[in-house]
Order: structure tokens, then C-alpha cells, then sequence
């Protein structure tokens, strides 16, 4: 079973909706994506010579040529390598070594970048251009068989630490991760739309295959990214929009909703992870938006799908323990089993911290090139996921911080993220990044990066407040004031850098 099938059935079935649209304009109904995808499939092998298993790069900012790209490499049984558009060009140039894409899917601004990174200029397609337009009217392709085990994407960890790692996601993996969308996260009807406000390269870009299965609408951005403002607006003319936001996304939607009385009636969902989102900025979103909002907790190695917390949970106020489960990752996803496990990957009982560990049909089947990494993270058959966390007594998840992002001081674990959590109260400080400093006389002393809203805050009233809430020595022994922290592409904080700076 090839993934590609998802689109040629949705044409088959929804054939005349429309499946495409750039802002709120119809581009492309189902019936033409998929005559498009298979004449780009027929391009793909025919013209460029890809063959069934090979790899194909796309290097791209968010377009509507994104997913004719995408599910043209599937339709032609090739492996596509979704590469983040804000890479350095020496990234750039490790992942297309590594992988060893025989064409590069890119976009006109990023052609000279591909150049710079070694791209071959005869392996480059780009997308939108005259020709791509005529590939997509030529031959088609049938459809390439495709057994559940073989290849079907190659995801580049993010590297907010090392060398990246090319994640290796099979047909099943893709499928049984759609498939999860359907059990844990939403229903999709054929009248939904799927926006793109978060880089189609990651996780945005994966909730593309459920939305294809039902025949909902694919919607991308004017703007290509996100703009809370045009949203909103996208939201009012299309109305039904979900999307997949990071918690840093989420926070500046719901504060430009609350601060112009927006109508936010056109959202169907929002699904944020990808990184912690904080109770004090899930409560607001909570108060402004409603019953919108789901959580999931993946990694590229079990894309999108570890844990979910569903809207009945988040919108439980009167459950006795409503606090500390909007504060937890959700439950196991129906498809897969998540344990917390110690040292020895033997499983801890709940309440108590440990690794959390992943088995179940969306769990990777290894590490591109890398067999030592590959035994490492899938020892005794169980995805070793590098998140710390605890189980509790009804199966809900809680994350503490990566296991190497915990400071230990004086012997004790501090939990970065409960520090964070605390500074995060005071209404002048709007984002906070907290690592471990090493200290020749604690090991490691605690350290919080500050972004203030308006003016910095003396550092006795973020002291006042830490020794309100947590024990005396987690509070932080310095607050550096900064005007913003360092963040991936996808938003999230790099604490290396910020450990780095000290
Ligand atoms: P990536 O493979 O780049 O998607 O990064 C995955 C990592 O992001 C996970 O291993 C977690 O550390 C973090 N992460 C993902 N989802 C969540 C979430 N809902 N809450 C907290 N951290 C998350």
C-alpha cells in the first residue's frame, strides 16, 4: 500500500471539491491534484530518471507545489526527504549527502541556496516554474506499488543538538500515523480545511495525508507562514480551518484574538505540541477560544503520534484533577504503547520519573546510515524517545524537559521547565528559557533567560515569586534580560545556543 492511494481514492470519491486553495481562492479540485500528481510522478521517473526507493529533497518554503511535490514522489514509489527551508547551507548540504537525493524539488527563492549547498543544477526541479507547469500536464504515472515496510520518508531531526539524523518513516509508519489523526486527535469532514501556518516540511505538513483521505480542503497561506492576523481572517472566509501550531504560534494567535475582540468562530481545531506549552498560555487560550484545542506529544521517530490530550480532557474543568492533566501530554494514542521506563528500560511505577519509551506501527524503522544510533534509540524493541516524564495512575503523560536538559545543582534534578512555569506567572515576562551554568562549587547553578513585556522586572519580585511556588534552591541564581531567545525554524528554543552564550 502506497500513501499516494489516499489521493487517488479521495479523487475518486471527492473528486469535484476542492482540495487545493492559496489563501481563500479554489486552486485545484481533487480530481485535478491527482491527474497533476501522476503527470509529475510520470516526470519524476520518466524525465528524471527516480526510481521506486530512491530519495527526492524538497526545499521549500510552504506552496501549493509542496504537496503536488510531496505526493508525487509517493505516487512514483520514491522516498521524499522534506527539508526544513530555513536550514544553513552546510545543513543543507549534509542532508543532501546523506540522503543521497538523486532531484531537488525547490522553490525560485531557495535555487541559488541549493547551488550553495551543492545541489547538482541538473537534479533541480523547481517548483512553480514554467516547467514544473508542464510536467504537471504530461504523461501519467501509475500508481507504484509499495509493500508496508519500504521506505516512504526520510525525516531530518531537527539537531537542536548534533549532527541531524535522518529519521526513516515507512508506508506504515505515514499510515498508521493518519489513522491516529481519526482515533485520538479530530474527525475530518469532506467541508474541512487544513491551513499550513507551520512549515510543511514537519508536522504541519504530516496532517496533510488525513486531510487527503477525507477530501477536506488544503489551504496555504498568502503569506506562507503564519500571520495571526490573516488567519483570522482565513479563518472567517473559509471557515472550518484547523491547523497544527507550535505552543509559540498558539500563544500569538490567542493574544491577537484577545487584544482586537477577533471572531473566532471559523476555527475548528487547533493542534499544537512540538514543544511545551505552558499552563498559564493554555489557560488563556482556553478562556479566549474554548473547546478548539487538542494536544499531541511525537517525535520525527513516532511522527505525531506518542500521546494526545484530547478536548474532553482540556475542557473538563470539574475533573478533580483538571490541573495537572492540561498540564500532561494526554494518553498513550490508541495505535501505540508508551511506558516509562528507568536506567535499565525497566518500567517505573506511576508518579515516577523516568525515559519515555514508545513501541507501535508509527515507530520509525531506524536511523538513515546510522546502525549504531538506530540499535541505541530502538534497544529491546521499544523507541527510546530521550523525554523525561511520568506516568500517572489514570495513564496520563507528563514531560519534565530532555533528559539532557535537566540541571542538576548540588546533587538535586531541576526540572527546567517547572522553573519556567513559575516566571511565566508574572505578567511582565512574556517568554523564559532556563539551563544549567556549570559551578565549580553546585555542579551546575540554574540560569533563566528573560524576554520581558514592556520593561525588565527587578530581580527580587521573579525571586519573591520563584519562592512562592517551588523549593528555595531551583530559583534561579541569575535572570539575563534578552530581547528574544534563539529558536529553531520550528520554534523551538535552543537551549545549546543559550548554554553556549554562558
Ligand atoms: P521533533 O522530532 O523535531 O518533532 O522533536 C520532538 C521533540 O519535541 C520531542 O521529543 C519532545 O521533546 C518535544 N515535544 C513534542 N511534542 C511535545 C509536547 N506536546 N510537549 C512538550 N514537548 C514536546
Amino acid at each position: 500500500m502506497n500513501i499516494a492511494h489516499l489521493l487517488q481514492r479521495s479523487a475518486l470519491v471527492h473528486g469535484d471539491r476542492p482540495a487545493v486553495l492559496v489563501g481563500a481562492r479554489p486552486l485545484h479540485d481533487y480530481r485535478q491534484l491527482a491527474a497533476r500528481v501522476a503527470a509529475l510522478a510520470g516526470h519524476l521517473r520518466l524525465r528524471c530518471g527516480v526510481q521506486p526507493g530512491e530519495r527526492v529533497l524538497i526545499y521549500s518554503a510552504n506552496c501549493p507545489e509542496y504537496l503536488e511535490a510531496l505526493h508525487a514522489i509517493h505516487w512514483a514509489g520514491a522516498v521524499s526527504v522534506p527539508v526544513n527551508y530555513k536550514l544553513h547551507a552546510r545543513e543543507l548540504a549534509y542532508v543532501l549527502g546523506d540522503s543521497g537525493a538523486r532531484v531537488v524539488c525547490v522553490s525560485a527563492e531557495l535555487r541559488d541556496a541549493a547551488f550553495a549547498a551543492g545541489a547538482d543544477p541538473a537534479a533541480l526541479q523547481l517548483l512553480g516554474g514554467p516547467g514544473w507547469s508542464q510536467a504537471a500536464r504530461g504523461v501519467p504515472l501509475a500508481l507504484q506499488e509499495r509493500a508496508p515496510q519500504d521506505l516512504a520518508s526520510l525525516f531530518y531531526t531537527s539537531g537542536t543538538t548534533g549532527r541531524p539524523k535522518g529519521v526513516m518513516q515507512t508506508q506504515r509508519n505515514l499510515l498508521a500515523m493518519t489513522m491516529a489523526y481519526f482515533t485520538d486527535v479530530d474527525e475530518v469532514h469532506p467541508d474541512d480545511a487544513m491551513v499550513y501556518a507551520a512549515p510543511m516540511s514537519h508536522g504541519a505538513g504530516l496532517y496533510n495525508y488525513a486531510h487527503m483521505l477525507r477530501g477536506a480542503r488544503h489551504v496555504v497561506p498568502e503569506s506562507g507562514g503564519f500571520d495571526a492576523a490573516e488567519l483570522v481572517q482565513l479563518a472567517a472566509g473559509v471557515g472550518r480551518l484547523s491547523l497544527f501550531a507550535a505552543p509559540t504560534m498558539v500563544h500569538r494567535l490567542v493574544e491577537h484574538i484577545r487584544s482586537t475582540g477577533a471572531d473566532a468562530s471559523g476555527f475548528k481545531t487547533i493542534v499544537y505540541g512540538g514543544g511545551p506549552m505552558y499552563v498559564d498560555d493554555l489557560r488563556r487560550a482556553l478562556d479566549t477560544m474554548g473547546q478548539k484545542f487538542v494536544q499531541i506529544y511525537g517525535q520525527g521517530e513516532s511522527p505525531m503520534t506518542i500521546t494526545a490530550l484530547a478536548r474532553e480532557h482540556l475542557m473538563d474543568t470539574r475533573h478533580p484533577r483538571w490541573e495537572q492533566r492540561i498540564a500532561s501530554v494526554g494518553v498513550a494514542h490508541a495505535c501505540v504503547e508508551v511506558r516509562v521506563a528507568d536506567a535499565h528500560d525497566e518500567p517505573v511505577p506511576p508518579g515516577e520519573l523516568g525515559e519515555v519509551l514508545v513501541r507501535g506501527d508509527t515507530v520509525m524503522a531506524g536511523y538513515w546510515n546510522n546502525p549504531e544510533a538506530t540499535a541505541q534509540t530502538l534497544r529491546g524493541g521499544w523507541l527510546h524517545t530521550g523525554d523525561v516524564g511520568q506516568l500517572d495512575v489514570d495513564g496520563f503523560l507528563t514531560l519534565r524537559d530532555r533528559s539532557k536538559d535537566v540541571i542538576i545543582s548540588g546533587g538535586s534534578n531541576i526540572y527546567p521547565r517547572e522553573v519556567e512555569e513559575v516566571l511565566l506567572l508574572h505578567p511582565r515576562v512574556s517568554e523564559v528559557a532556563v539551563v544549567g551554568k556549570a559551578d565549580a562549587e553546585w555542579g551546575e547553578v540554574v540560569i533563566a533567560f528573560v524576554v520581558a513585556d514592556g520593561e525588565p522586572v527587578p530581580d527580587a519580585e521573579l525571586d519573591a515569586l520563584c519562592l512562592e511556588h517551588i523549593a528555595r534552591f531551583k530559583r534561579p541564581k541569575q535572570y539575563r534580560w534578552v530581547p528574544a531567545l534563539p529558536k529553531n525554524s520550528y520554534g523551538k528554543v535552543l537551549k545549546t545556543e543559550l548554554r553556549a552564550r554562558l
